[in-house]
């Protein structure tokens, strides 16, 4: 059976997506390219489940790439939005909430002197380089093979041909002078770091990198992998930014930096602070911050940022996590995943990899551990796509491509997480005839 015929109606709203938006969707991974079939059309979402166009539940897994750490619309942060949307929706002005929640950011994160906030983690991480290149008067960026700061120009790059090369532009409409100075390297590769500084000494502004990689799929960092980093940069008059856009609030209440003791220089958050409305910030050492206008010469601004709709959707989000209890109870149900994803695999004799932190898992159909993109790229997306569809036909919603974590929430239950297992047990059964692709 054809997932149009499974999902008649979402077909139908898909197709008239496709004529007014760019491929039926506003961000490319919902079109499901890497997965076939009819895209997911949501009606509406409530705890761990979403419920689609044509009244199908799924446990979800996606959980807005991470943001909805509390789940779909918690009943207090429901409550505060409304409320707060009596009261105006956008000021064009300050308002407490954004000094509040500013605060409690800082209270987490203690590496954040000075903080500002956007709308988007693209933003947060173009903010924070922009800033780390007026602070340096330097113009050269390090990045890392697979780690993902959002769509702007300078991080849309990938190493042309061997480690020190600069790098070539993996977008049109992205110019080569630009791409030039982005640099990308291997994650976890320490020695092609000090081989970029070396060959590129004075003339890095900054490294930027996911302390705990999960947009090539979950690729926890190396022992000593960060505190090198630290090291390397201030020996180089470099800025260290943490890309923690998703590990912030998720590894722990004070993210990936108080999970393995490191300051930043930089951080970027986004995703859970704004509680499922579009909030991201970057902020750090006052003396790099102060830079940012009205303080200082760097130009940044936004229309709706501090927003207090999405301002009070972050208030009700973050007191929720100071507990310890909170991420205990979360990681137990991670866990008790994860090692059921494994244990599925194996019963159905097919060779995987899962990588955890905490509530990050990747189920990587690769015969070998990965620890960078290179490793990630390995694994067998047709396989991948294959047991996505199974998972989906029983309910379960994964993110639709192998280089993606998944992410649980604090509203799936235990039973939730049986049931998950107890389908990926059949889905991969279903699938261990689909022939294996040869790795790339
Ligand atoms: C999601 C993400 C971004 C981009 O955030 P947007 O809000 O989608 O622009 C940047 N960095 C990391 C690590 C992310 O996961």
């Amino acid at each position: 059976m054809s997932s149009n015929s499974k999902r008649p109606r979402s077909a139908e709203i898909f197709e008239r997506g496709k004529r007014i938006l760019v491929g039926g969707v506003n961000s490319p991974v919902r079109a499901f390219s890497a997965v076939g079939g009819t895209p997911l059309i949501i009606d509406r979402a409530e705890g761990a489940r979403l419920y689609d166009a044509d009244g199908h539940e799924y446990i979800d897994y996606v959980c807005s790439w991470g943001a909805l750490i509390l789940g779909h619309a918690h009943p207090d942060v429901v409550a505060v939005i409304t409320a707060q949307a009596r009261r105006g929706t956008s000021y064009g002005m300050t308002s407490p909430l954004e000094i509040e929640l500013a605060e409690q950011i800082k209270r987490a994160l203690p590496s954040i002197e000075r903080l500002r906030f956007v709308s988007s983690g693209t933003e947060a991480t173009m903010s924070a380089v922009r800033a780390a290149r007026a602070f340096t008067n330097r113009d050269v960026v390090l990045k890392f093979e697979g780690c993902y700061h959002g769509h702007s120009d300078s991080f849309l790059v990938e190493a042309g041909s061997g480690l020190a090369t600069f790098g070539i532009s993996s977008s049109p409409g992205v110019p080569e002078a630009l791409a030039k100075l982005t640099l990308n390297v291997p994650y976890n590769d320490l020695d092609a770091v000090e081989r970029v500084f070396k060959e590129h000494s004075g003339k890095i502004a900054a490294v930027i990198v996911e302390p705990v990689a999960a947009n090539m799929g979950v690729a926890p960092p190396v022992a000593h992998f960060l505190e090198a980093l630290r090291e390397i940069t201030r020996r180089e008059g470099a800025v260290l930014i943490f890309d923690e856009v998703i590990t912030g609030f998720r590894l722990a209440r004070g993210g990936a930096q108080g999970v393995f003791g490191i300051h930043p220089d930089l951080t970027t958050l986004g995703k859970i602070i704004g509680g499922g409305l579009p909030v991201a910030a970057y902020g750090g050492r006052a003396d790099i911050m102060e830079l940012v206008s009205p303080l200082g010469p760097v130009y940044q601004a936004g229309t709706l940022s501090g927003n207090p709709l999405a301002m009070s959707a972050g208030l009700a989000t973050l007191p929720k996590l100071e507990s310890l209890e909170f991420y205990e109870d979360l990681n137990r149900k991670s866990d008790r995943l994860a090692t059921g994803l494994k244990e599925a695999a194996k019963h159905a004799g097919i060779p995987a990899q899962i990588n955890a932190a905490g509530s990050l898992i990747t189920l990587f159909f690769a015969a070998d551990p990965v620890r960078d993109y290179t490793g990630a790229k390995k694994s067998d997306t047709k396989r991948f796509a294959a047991f996505f569809n199974q998972m989906l036909d029983r309910g379960i919603f994964i993110a639709p491509s192998q280089f993606e974590a998944l992410f649980v929430s604090a509203a799936h239950t235990d039973a939730d997480v049986d049931r998950t297992i107890g389908a990926a047990r059949e889905s991969l059964k279903a699938i261990s005839s689909v022939r294996a692709q040869p790795a790339s």
